[in-house]
């Protein structure tokens, strides 16, 4: 089964809206149309931003995917700060990210808070990025693969086959996150083939076979061509390489490089 890669942009918080428009007029130029022919793009700014780039990529027919870094599971209701997914829907966001290491950490968002999100995201019919990952100390005791099965059978949790096998898993090793540091291609395949056969033994063959599995950690121009011909990576989360046109369009070019 060929599946389309999906290369996404997460800006964590960086840029204003006035830059956000910036970026996406200098990536509009930067990204052909044989590009899309191979790729799907995906961009996850800010919420302030959102309106903007919906905006600008649908008045310009830009090529991007408009998406959302977070969401809360609720519906609506008393959650000072938070953002429910039909206002995402509302704005044509198609992906958002969900159980992002940083969001697992800082915020302290559980396996079940994922999945809760996973199950609102879907139903409001937007796609999941959802993130799973290991520590470098969860890595060295052995345990990546441990970790990484019991976050994606938790954060999937009754959803069903037919759901799974069109969202996003992005494996995202917490130690490459952020610190330049990548998982050699060999690793990453092997965790990404290693989460495919999670899916296959909980959801069955066909949702493995149709599920994309993306890599996240310290893609850059230059790791992204090995990273991503590997069989059972379709596609990448890239933060900081992300903010920069030049450096986001040629990832998204990576088939072009060696
Ligand atoms: C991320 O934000 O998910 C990420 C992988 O960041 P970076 O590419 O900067 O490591």
């Amino acid at each position: 089964m060929s599946r389309k890669p999906l290369i996404s942009g997460n800006w964590k918080m960086h840029l204003n809206h006035f830059e956000a428009l910036k970026l996406v007029q200098e990536l509009s130029y930067a990204v052909t149309v044989d590009d899309v022919e191979e790729v799907d793009i995906s961009l996850h700014p800010p919420f302030t931003d959102i309106r903007t780039v919906q905006t600008v990529c649908e008045s310009d027919r830009l090529p991007f995917h408009v998406g959302a870094q977070h969401c809360h599971f609720e519906a609506k209701g008393a959650f000072t700060g938070e953002v429910a997914p039909s206002m995402l829907a509302k704005l044509n966001v198609s992906y958002v990210i969900v159980g992002h290491s940083e969001r697992r950490e800082v915020f302290g968002e559980t396996d079940e808070m994922v999945n809760a999100k996973v199950k609102a995201i879907l139903a409001n019919e937007m796609i999941p990025i959802m993130c799973c990952g290991e520590t470098l100390d969860e890595r060295e005791a052995g345990g990546a693969e441990e970790k990484v099965a019991g976050q994606v059978k938790a954060g999937l949790a009754g959803v069903s086959a037919e759901q799974v096998g069109a969202l996003v898993i992005a494996y995202e090793p917490i130690w490459a996150i952020g610190t330049g540091k990548t998982a050699s291609a060999e690793d990453a395949q092997d965790m990404c083939a290693f989460v495919r056969s999670t899916v296959s033994e909980a959801f069955g063959a066909d949702a493995a076979s149709s599920v994309r599995i993306q890599y996240g950690g310290s893609v850059k121009p230059t790791n992204a061509h090995e990273l991503l011909t590997q069989s059972d990576i379709d596609g990448a989360l890239v933060g900081g390489a992300s903010l920069e046109a030049e450096s986001f369009s040629r990832i998204v070019q990576y088939r072009l490089s060696e």
